[in-house]
């Protein structure tokens, strides 16, 4: 059922219709870049900021195995600098509510109750946020289907992420995804290495693998499966093991990564979070790096909004502040055996 909200409606686009009529009615891939094409000429916000993007500039640093990239990008600086504080989140009007959307801006309907929006702040070529057309709170345990679903449904030109409510969303009130191109985050190619030259199997079985990887920067359990209720199932004992360990009273932290291809299903990908953002951030003087991570960042693309921090950002800088952020080394240990015992036992008895 589509909610009757008159502003909703005024918004979406085009209808299930248009969709219906693509090559693959279940491509909303290509209709979203349908919307950011008629987006790009009718919304300043979106010509502003896709032409900023054109301006970023891009350094990257190898590591064992894998790549950074780090991305000047002085859009972001909203976004890096907000203050998600349950008293600042209830005083701003929230910029996700249907009500509260910009003029010119529209959106596709997906799966009845979310709206496909494109991101008028891009670090992709093509960004999206994917807002639920309600005001609930960011809580992904009971919306992991939709992660799967939207992976899918995008799977040929997207990766969809999560962000938690304390670990990166700037909106930890108002339930949403985002997704930005394939491949532009090194993660979604450095995988199988990562996987191969510092990952722990911690279950194979059915066709669905777990492995737990540290790759001395990030901690990251890793799904690997083609079947929906396997992951799903697999996804509540990871909750409801990571939640038990860090007792942590909204959700326990985390970013997350989904990606779909034919012939092989999702890859998931779930970074363990200590901290929301590291002392760099709050340091004084030469110290201070306005670096705020979050999916993107640990799917390695690093945001700094500010030229400064650009320029002085070493390897080292990296190494320090997404370890500092990740869960630490001894709770990723102790997460591991209790989540290998779990798995075995409960999936085996399922
Ligand atoms: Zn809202």
């Amino acid at each position: 059922m589509q909610p009757a909200n008159s502003k909703l409606i005024e918004i979406i686009l085009f209808s299930n219709e248009v969709i219906n009529s693509l090559e693959d009615k279940d491509d909303f891939g290509a209709a979203a870049g349908i919307l950011l094409k008629q987006q790009q000429t009718k919304w300043d916000k979106i010509i502003e900021g896709y032409n900023s993007l054109k301006a970023v500039q891009t350094k990257y640093f190898e590591f064992d195995g894998f790549r950074i990239n780090v991305q000047f990008n002085p859009n972001r600086i909203i976004s890096s600098s907000a203050t998600v504080d349950e008293n600042s989140i209830k005083k701003r009007k929230c910029f996700l509510c249907i009500d509260n959307l910009f003029e010119d801006q529209k959106g596709l309907i997906y799966s009845h109750e979310y709206i496909i929006l494109a991101n008028p702040y891009p670090i992709f070529p093509e960004h999206f946020t994917v807002s639920n057309v309600n005001h609930f709170p960011q809580r992904i345990n009971d919306i992991f289907h939709v992660l799967l679903s939207l992976s899918k449904s995008t799977s040929k030109y997207f990766t969809v992420f999560y962000n938690g409510p304390k670990c990166g969303a700037s909106a930890p009130d108002h339930l949403h995804f985002q997704a930005g191109n394939k491949y532009f985050m090194p993660i979604d190619k450095d995988y199988p290495q990562l996987k191969k030259q510092y990952g722990e199997i911690l279950f194979e079985e059915y066709g669905f693998t777990v492995t737990a990887v540290n790759d001395n920067l990030r901690r990251f359990i890793a799904f690997e499966g083609e079947s929906e209720e396997v992951l799903i199932y697999a996804f509540s004992l990871f909750f409801e093991t990571y939640s038990l360990l860090q007792k942590y009273e909204d959700e326990p932290m985390m970013n997350i990564l989904s990606s779909f291809e034919t012939g092989k299903g999702w890859r998931i990908i779930i970074f363990l979070r200590e901290k929301h953002r590291p002392s760099h951030y709050y340091a004084a003087g030469d110290k201070n790096i306005l670096l705020s991570p979050a999916a993107v960042d640990l799917g390695g693309v690093c945001i700094t909004p500010r030229e400064t921090d650009f320029t002085k950002i070493t390897k080292d800088h990296l190494l320090e502040i997404l370890n500092e952020v990740s869960v630490g080394e001894d709770f990723f240990k102790s997460f591991k055996l209790i989540l290998r015992e779990n798995l075995n036992k409960l999936f085996l008895a399922h």
